[in-house]
């Protein structure tokens, strides 16, 4: 396993999109979130959350929960499906997808779309059927998938260990996808073989809906042009410390995170 790289919140904030008078809300960035369910409402509201916390311009939600998406959060574009979505230049695909064959059909056009993508939750349970594994492997946009420990091992058939690095560099290579194996102390894996480990964080975290909201923020990261490897390690380095931030005022929970990552995007943004 090579050496880990660790970041610093300069080179966050050498990476982050500056704001300017040119800016203009499509420059910025589309992205399309493909999460939630009637059945499952929340992980739509804390993704978008997450993706509205970022540096784009645009959130379009497309799911089963536009209603509670839109009473939360009304300056989302809510579209009927993945295929019928507007022009999105990143998707967010996976948590409270549910696994049925609607779902299945939106994790294949999300993987069919020729932009980035984050993959969690339960598009990685689909992603153990060998034929979305396959699309995911031909694919020439960049995708990262944001499995914890649990999904990581359904995926690779095997848990992590104690070398989680070693493991996720091997996920990545044969998954030709970055890699952002979740836990204390994050790694993030790339198909080339850089691995990185996320030094902010907090057990906080642990709890339900906080993986929901790194998605969002990471498919928002990805429309607003960063490269794949950059925005899975600036969204995690910024998701530790809103958790962080959140632990402080008591005991934490998915929306609180939302709400602690704004002050800290705010401090990144006044350099
Ligand atoms: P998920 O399981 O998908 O909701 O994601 C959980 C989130 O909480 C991820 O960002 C994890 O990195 C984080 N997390 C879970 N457990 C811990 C822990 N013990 N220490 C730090 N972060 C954690
Ligand atoms: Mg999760």
């Amino acid at each position: 396993t090579p050496a880990l790289l660790v970041p610093e919140w300069d080179d966050i904030a050498d990476w982050w999109p500056a704001l300017g008078p040119e800016s203009e809300k499509y420059t910025r960035g589309v992205v399309g979130v493909a999460t939630g369910s009637t059945t499952y409402p929340g992980a739509a509201v804390l993704s978008v959350g997450g993706a509205l916390a970022g540096p784009t311009g645009l959130v379009r939600y497309a799911g089963g929960a536009a209603a509670e998406v839109l009473h939360q959060h009304p300056s989302v574009i809510a579209t009927g499906r993945v295929a019928d979505a507007g022009r999105v230049q990143a998707w967010v695909c996976g948590s409270g997808l549910g696994g049925g064959e609607a779902a299945a059909a939106e994790l294949r056009s999300v993987l069919a779309a020729p932009v980035p993508a984050v993959l969690d939750a339960d598009a990685l349970t689909m992603l153990v059927d060998g034929s979305h594994a396959r699309r995911l492997r031909d694919r020439d946009a960049p995708t990262v998938i944001t499995p914890h420990d649990r999904e990581f091992a359904r995926l690779a058939g095997s848990p992590a260990g104690s070398d989680r690095a070693g493991a996720a560099l091997r996920l990545a290579a044969w998954m030709n996808a970055v890699v952002l194996l979740k836990g204390d102390r994050t790694v993030v894996a790339t198909p080339d073989g850089r691995a990185y480990v996320n030094p902010t964080g907090s057990p906080a975290l642990a709890t339900g809906g906080t993986g929901d909201v790194l998605a969002g923020l990471l498919g928002s990261l990805l429309a607003a042009g960063l490269a794949p490897e950059r925005a899975a390690v600036a969204a995690t380095f910024l998701h530790g410390l809103a958790g962080r931030e959140a632990a402080r005022r008591g005991p934490v929970t998915a929306p609180d995170v939302v709400d602690a990552l704004r002050p800290v995007v705010a401090r990144l943004t006044a350099r």
